[in-house]
């Protein structure tokens, strides 16, 4: 594929033609495209003139889903800086680790990120903008509240940075699910395909129009992802790629949701799989058949197949069900399952888009026919270029320009199923028991909320699975086991059944915190 910008810089400056279209519609009011665009280039400007920022400096962004986010990101990328979006919801020993391994040149955050980073900022004398929330007191030394820098001059444009598709664009932190985070760094070329991407899978499905330029309205999407993660990449590029309007969060609340999808007339739904269920259950509870809603985004995690028979019963034809599925190192969404596929197959992740090459590779490095499981290997224009500062981690990743995901997958007709990570699978005995498979038929019974599959030490046969579950209504750990066995062979039923009374563990991206979830089980066994 050829075509399309290159660069993040030329991607953005596309969205200045798009002028008094409503851009970002925040608690604190709608901003259109020119303004967006506007302040985005005067805080480039600051970022080189001010501070002197040069092409290659890193510029950390901290914060919460905020209109601000948006304008400091782009900031970073008018201005040839390389963006590190950091988890908004780390700890300062978190953010710590990050900022020492990525030492940037500005931080740019919010009122309450502030605190956990101003004794890095101080030690390493670094300064800092603060966003939204920066209260009334006096700023620390080095730190200056974005609202007193001025209005921005709608005439003066982006700086004068010139940036090429080979330029590192950004260095995005793992989720660190499997061990400590890496900064997988993108270049331009490859976010420019990240940006792409969504537009290539709205345009192969029929109903997911709005999202191809000049075929029907502009989408308005309601963006749950945090704008730190690739889904929430995926999420926003899909809209300024339309000249769409993106309606955000700065903090989830399914009622809330519910309301802004109403007052906004939300056209498209984006957020991991724990939201959007929650969105659901509430839209059930209110009685709201969320008349304009057109398209219903997962990702980031695995969603239960028993969400896209829901969606289908109740909106039926009118809300398309979308299940996008990527990596930090492939800089968001890259093969998507929708529509009626979807709803065929709704354990499978779908297909790649144009710009991604798939393969389901065995032991011995060779290709595996459909129906056999192997490690999932992708080649996309939006794989990063490697893990910052850990040449180490890059080589055992990066295989001659392909991917090694760390997942399990298997192939259809050109369509892929994720049965599990490689680090989760309990081997039972020699035998392979796959935590998704285990988890989809659970999360099936009624009475269940959640459910998420370990496997835990055995003496004899190395791992035992066990199951942890969160219910909505009372059913016995027994009778759980008796469902489950009606659709699993015997060596895959929970041999433990933990209930549990809160939510499970889940990060940002919705994913189960198994490390911690496994320490509890085994312990809970032990005791
Ligand atoms: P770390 O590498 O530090 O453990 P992480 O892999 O959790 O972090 P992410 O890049 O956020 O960080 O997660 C990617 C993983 O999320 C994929 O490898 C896959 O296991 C899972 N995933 C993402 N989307 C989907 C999906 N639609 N269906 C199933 N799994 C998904």
């Amino acid at each position: 594929y050829s075509g399309g910008p290159r660069t993040l810089r030329e991607f953005v400056e596309v969205t200045w033609a798009y002028g008094d279209r409503p851009f970002l519609v925040a608690e604190s009011g709608t901003h259109t495209y020119a303004e967006f665009f506007a302040a985005a280039s005067a805080l480039a400007r600051r970022l080189v003139g001010e501070y002197g920022l040069r092409k290659g400096d890193r510029a950390a962004v901290a914060m919460r889903n905020l209109p601000e986010w948006q304008i400091a990101f782009w900031a970073t990328q008018l201005a040839g800086l390389v963006a590190v979006p950091l988890n908004a919801w780390w700890t300062e020993a978190e953010l710590t680790y990050a900022l020492d391994d990525c030492a940037p040149g500005v931080l740019l955050v919010d009122g309450e990120r502030l605190a956990r980073v101003e004794a890095w900022a101080r030690a390493a004398k670094v300064r800092g903008v603060v966003f939204a929330g920066a209260g009334a007191g006096a700023l620390p030394e080095g730190f200056e509240a974005y609202e007193e820098l001025g209005p921005a001059d709608p005439a003066a444009g982006p700086p004068d940075v010139p940036v090429s598709p080979e330029d590192d664009a950004t260095i995005i932190y793992t989720s660190g699910t499997t061990g400590r985070p890496k900064g997988a760094v993108a270049t331009h070329l490859a976010q420019a395909g990240a940006a792409m991407n969504p537009r290539f899978h709205a345009a192969a499905s029929a109903l997911g129009r709005g999202l191809v330029p000049g075929q029907g309205p502009a989408p308005v999407s309601l963006v749950t992802y945090p704008f730190f993660h690739v889904a929430g990449f995926s999420g926003f590029y899909s809209v300024m790629g339309s000249g769409g309007t993106l309606v955000m969060m700065p903090k989830w609340d399914a009622a809330r949701a519910l309301g802004l999808i109403r007052e906004h007339g939300v056209t498209h739904y984006a957020g991991v799989p724990t939201t959007a269920l929650r969105l659901l259950d509430e839209a059930e509870r209110a009685g709201d058949p969320m008349e304009s809603l057109r398209m219903f985004n997962t990702g980031g995690s695995a969603a239960p197949p028993t969400l896209v028979g829901r969606l289908t019963e109740r909106y039926g034809e009118r809300v398309e069900p979308r299940n996008g599925y990527g990596l930090t190192e492939t800089s968001g969404g890259v093969l998507a399952n929708f529509g009626a596929e979807y709803r065929e197959w709704p354990g499978s992740v779908g297909r790649p888009t144009p710009t991604t090459e798939v393969r389901v590779v065995g032991e011995d490095g060779s290709d595996l026919p459909d129906g056999e499981v192997g490690e999932l290997w992708l080649r996309a224009q939006a794989n990063v270029r490697g893990y910052w500062n850990d040449a180490a981690a890059t080589e055992a990743a990066f295989v001659d320009g392909w991917f090694r995901t760390g997942d399990l997958a298997l192939a259809r007709d050109g369509r892929i199923a994720v049965v599990d990570r490689i680090k989760d699978v309990v081997i039972r005995g020699g035998e392979n028991v796959y935590c998704v498979e285990v988890e989809s038929v659970l999360q099936g019974h009624p009475a269940v909320r959640d459910a998420a599959v370990v496997g835990v030490p055995h003496g004899e046969l190395g791992e035992e699975v066990a199951a942890v579950v969160h219910l909505s209504s009372p059913v016995t750990p027994a009778e759980l086991r008796d469902y489950a066995s009606r659709t699993l062979a015997a060596y895959k039923v929970p041999v433990h059944v933990v209930v549990r009374g809160v939510p499970l563990p889940r990060n940002a991206t919705g994913k189960v915190v198994k490390r911690e979830l496994r320490e509890q089980v085994t312990a809970w066994l032990r005791g």
